[in-house]
């Protein structure tokens, strides 16, 4: 009897120690990183890419929600935080005379993958191509933190975005509401220059 005790003693010590929700969430975990190897495999991303990049895995978003439609009009979301920090961001540019138009935000590993595969099939080489996209799992569009934005009439995906009044605003203002540019020119992450691309910074909870 004493032992039953001890056993049922030790069982409940031991379930309230690993919590379900903790088992389920790295199970998911481990899902996750069988998928995103097995696109790596696939697209012949180099095994020590995380390490030469220095860029590092993404966790994908408890929860995103719409900000509405890109320039192209398809519905595009971001974390909370980020969406509420992107729409007072775009406000303020109007504010100021700029409309900033969202190009690019939440992008799962699948999106990322076949954006690689689609250069690859161009001719690319796996090491050309990640120096625009980054590799699945690795992309900071997949947290949900990230924005790619443009204007109107200005120029989409290209270099030349630095020249707009629009990316110099961006210069001075986006840092307020919590952006930084991820990808400046020679950057350590072999990621080439990207002023269009921005990084919202998620903050904890006060
Ligand atoms: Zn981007």
């Amino acid at each position: 009897m004493r032992l039953t005790l001890f056993s049922l003693s030790l069982l409940v010590f031991q379930l309230m120690a690993v919590p379900t929700w903790s088992l389920e969430a790295s199970m998911d975990i481990e899902i996750e990183d069988a998928k995103i190897r097995r696109m790596h495999d696939e697209l012949g991303i180099p095994a020590n890419y995380a390490e030469q990049s220095g860029l590092p895995a993404q966790a994908p978003p408890l929860s995103l929600v719409s900000v509405g439609k890109d320039m192209y009009g398809r519905e595009q979301r971001l974390a909370p935080q980020a969406a509420d920090a992107w729409r007072q961001m775009q406000e303020a540019a109007k504010r100021d005379g700029m409309i900033v138009l969202l190009v690019s935000a939440f992008r799962p590993p699948e999106l990322q993958a076949s954006l690689l595969q689609r250069k690859l099939d161009r001719g690319e080489s796996i090491e050309q191509a990640l120096r625009a996209v980054a590799a699945p799992g690795h992309s900071e569009h997949q947290s949900g933190h990230a924005i790619d934005v443009s204007c109107a009439g200005c120029p989409v995906l290209e270099a030349e975005f630095e020249r707009t009044k629009t990316f110099r605003w961006l210069m001075q203002h986006a840092e307020s509401f919590g952006f930084s540019l991820s990808y400046p020119r020679d950057n350590p992450h072999g990621i080439m220059y990207e002023p269009w691309h921005w990084y919202h910074t998620p903050q904890d909870a006060p």
